[in-house]
């Protein structure tokens, strides 16, 4: 007898109506469904070797395979234990998919005391639930682990700093209503357990089936999108950086510069620019060697974003020249960062560790300031810097000074 209305949807009763999910096509779908998502998550792993996280998706895969083996084994021999080891690997898939996520979205993965504390809750639930006494309470406990288990995958997806990315807020959203599903399973389960069952065609188990279809291939998917994602924001960030130093580079620099002039410009707010060379860099190349030469830009670029504003754009124009853009900045205060700047570089540089056998060097820069006038380009803003930094150059270097 189906006692909730909505399941009749499922299995509509009463004019000879045929029952239209049979639940034994209903399992071998999914189990081939979810055989070849766990194909594909093999793949994506063995694509991407170096991203964190796909293994362990990998293996949640597998684990999600063997689960759907045994609920087939369960069907055909009636063995109930082979029930409470196909829950064991749902909960072992959740905890890998998981720990896989954390890894990939840059959290801390998941400690064996947390693993073991979760998989032994698990187990010690699995055993207990085999009394007699238990085994109605088994579904509703099982139900309650998963709703769990996916809202913790859910609240670090959509709470993570990357979660605003559309792969990972969908994937989060997926494991949210997997939370609700499960949750309400559980209530459901509450007092009459035969409907979860999962071979009971009167139960939940058809509409079980085919949220357990759809959520394995989206989630499946979210992976894929979600590593496509991740790709795609590498390579725009090796688009938009230097390389050696991870500074923006020239290009996203152009981007950026006109978005600071339109503000300017709207809010009549001053914006001025920072030409800044390093000194006698030759020199150092030369006595010290290139790879020392590296280490001395790297060094500046870390000094540099220590010292800036998080408003400011910061970027390599090129060698061992940068250039800074100061919103909301006048040519006086410009000139004190740039003071601030030149000191702070004075005194790390000496820092730096040079190569065997040679004694620390103090490096300077040299630094031309100018202010955006009403009405110029871009172009000749930097080229008043430019000059402004010849001027220092000119004048001893180790020294800022402002266009005139
Ligand atoms: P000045 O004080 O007049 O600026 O003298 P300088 O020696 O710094 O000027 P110059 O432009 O003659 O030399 C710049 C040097 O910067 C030459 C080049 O080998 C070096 N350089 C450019 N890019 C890199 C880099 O990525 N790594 C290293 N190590 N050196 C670089
Ligand atoms: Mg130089
Ligand atoms: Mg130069």
């Amino acid at each position: 007898m189906i006692k909730n209305p909505a399941l009749s949807l499922l299995h509509p009763v009463g004019n000879n109506l045929t029952v239209p999910l049979d639940i034994q096509t209903l399992l071998v779908a999914v189990a081939l469904a979810t055989a070849f998502c766990a194909a594909a998550r093999l793949l994506l792993w063995r694509m991407h070797l170096s991203i964190p996280g796909l293994g362990r998706w990998a293996l949640a895969g597998s684990a999600a395979v063997i689960t759907l083996v045994l609920i087939l084994f369960y069907g055909k021999f009636q063995w109930r234990p082979s029930l409470s080891f196909a829950q064991a690997f749902v909960v072992m898939g959740l905890l890998l998919s998981w720990d896989g996520f954390r890894r990939f979205i840059g959290k801390p993965a998941l400690t064996p005391v947390v693993l073991g504390g979760i998989s032994a809750i698990g187990l010690a639930w699995i055993l207990i639930a085999q009394t007699e006494y238990l085994i109605d309470d088994r579904g509703v406990g099982n139900a309650f682990l998963m709703a769990v288990l996916s809202f913790l995958i859910a609240y670090d997806l959509l709470r993570s700093p990357q979660g605003n990315m559309p792969a990972i807020r969908a994937t989060g959203a997926i494991y949210a209503i997997n939370t609700v599903v499960f949750l309400i399973r559980a209530v459901i389960a509450q007092g009459s357990p035969e409907i979860i069952d999962p071979l009971n065609p009167n139960g939940v188990a058809a509409f079980m089936l085919l949220w357990l279809l759809c959520s394995m291939i989206a989630i499946t998917l979210g992976m894929v999108l979600m590593t496509a994602e991740r790709l795609q924001a590498d390579l725009n960030n090796q688009a938009n950086h230097d390389p050696l130093t991870g500074a923006l580079n020239r290009r996203s620099f152009a981007l950026l510069y006109e978005k600071a002039m339109a503000y300017s410009r709207r809010n009549q707010r001053p914006l001025s620019v920072l030409m800044i060379d390093l000194d006698n860099f030759k020199y150092v190349n030369d006595h010290l060697g290139h790879e020392f030469g590296d280490k001395v830009l790297c060094s500046f670029v870390a000094v540099t974003q220590k010292t800036l504003r998080e408003e400011d754009v910061f970027c390599r124009f090129g060698g061992e020249e940068f250039v800074a853009l100061l919103p909301n900045t006048g040519s006086e205060s410009a000139l004190g960062v740039a003071n601030r700047l030149r000191s702070a570089f004075e005194i790390d540089s000496a820092l730096i560790e040079p190569k065997a056998g040679h004694e620390p060097l103090t490096i300077t820069v040299s630094i031309g300031i100018a202010e955006l006038k009403l009405e110029e380009g871009f172009e000749a803003l930097l080229s008043r810097a430019d000059n402004a930094l010849y001027q220092a150059k000119d004048n001893g270097r180790n020294r800022c000074e402002v266009a005139g």
